[in-house]
């Protein structure tokens, strides 16, 4: 094991928190916090540094050189795991899904730099990425890899996200938080099962996020020694479906003016796939007095600032 990664386990993680006050807050009477998460590193960035966390001392603990997974060309996921590879010291597999574009965009030529292989695979296989077949013609293509799934969601990255809930010294009334896979939201239920716990999806269509995040659960509950695992049953969590402005990576006017409002107002730069489209959302929901006046809200910002976009510049 690299030196850097048995660090990993023990390493402290800067992610503090911070509080939101402004004109919405103060008129709703919610305490609002914002948990900085993108702070944590500027390559591994948010939930994707705590979804990588165990998987990458696991890979080392099989003695794995390579770690292979897979995303869309504009992936934080892919974006995180090649600088993890570079910096941890991991041969790393890029599938990309579609055909390549040249030039690259900015996300795979930095996935590229940090030594990343790409490798493209036509829309329809790579629907069936994780059929034994395609899986087996990409091991006698590359070796014997370390698998990490799409978005970087299985039961140690659920462990890793766990420790978002150790890291806040607060009596939380509700946590918010974006959602794309479900795997951070897992994490979150996982770690407090009994707290209120409001997922946005970023994707249309949201609704298939209650099972995703079930079975993170389930997956999680094999791995986890402690007796006890009410999380399994905890209800007090569930999925916001209305704020993806149109779908995966959408965007419209109003939720651009938004985020421009936001940075100005906090100093806190968002970006308009995750975290812009949950904080609409929850600012949306304190305007409709959805929480009760004196509570305290916790929201996450998960990262993925690499994809910010040009457009909220001006
Ligand atoms: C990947 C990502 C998410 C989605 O996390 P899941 O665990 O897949 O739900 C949210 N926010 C940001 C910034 C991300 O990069």
């Amino acid at each position: 094991m690299s030196s850097a990664l048995s660090t990993l386990l023990h390493a402290p993680v800067y992610a503090p928190l911070q509080r939101l006050q402004d004109a919405v807050t103060e008129a709703a009477g919610i305490q609002v916090y914002i948990k900085r998460e993108d702070l944590i590193h500027p390559q591994i960035s948010g939930n994707k540094w705590r979804k990588l966390k165990y998987n990458l001392l696991q890979a080392a603990q099989e003695g794995k050189d390579t770690l292979l997974t897979f995303g869309g060309a504009y992936s934080n996921h892919i974006y995180a795991v090649a600088a993890a590879g570079k910096l941890y010291k991991f041969r790393t597999i890029g599938i990309i899904r579609g055909e390549e574009h040249q030039p690259l965009n900015a996300t795979l030529s930095f996935a590229r730099a940090c030594g990343m292989h790409l490798h493209y695979l036509d829309r329809t296989t790579y629907q069936q990425k994780e059929h034994p077949e395609v899986l087996y013609s990409l091991q006698e293509q590359y070796g014997n890899f370390y698998l990490i799934p799409e978005g970087g969601s299985n039961a140690l990255a659920v462990k890793g996200c766990m420790e978002i809930i150790q890291d806040i010294p607060l009596e939380v009334d509700y946590l918010c938080l974006p959602c794309g896979t479900g795997g951070t939201m897992a994490g979150l239920v996982a770690g407090a099962p009994d707290k209120k716990i409001i997922g946005f999806s970023a994707l249309k269509g949201g609704e298939f996020l209650n099972q995703s995040v079930k079975e993170l659960l389930q997956s999680y509950a094999i791995i986890d020694a402690a007796p006890n695992k009410t999380y399994l049953t905890a209800s007090t969590w569930h999925i916001q479906t209305n704020y993806h402005f149109g779908g995966y990576a959408k965007v419209q006017p109003e939720l651009l003016e938004f985020i421009r409002k936001f940075e100005q107002t906090h100093n806190i730069p968002l970006e308009q796939v995750y975290t812009g489209k949950m904080l609409y959302g929850v600012y949306d929901l304190l305007q409709e007095g959805y929480f009760p006046k004196g509570s305290t809200l916790v929201v996450l910002h998960t990262g993925g600032l690499q994809g910010r976009s040009a457009m909220l510049n001006f």
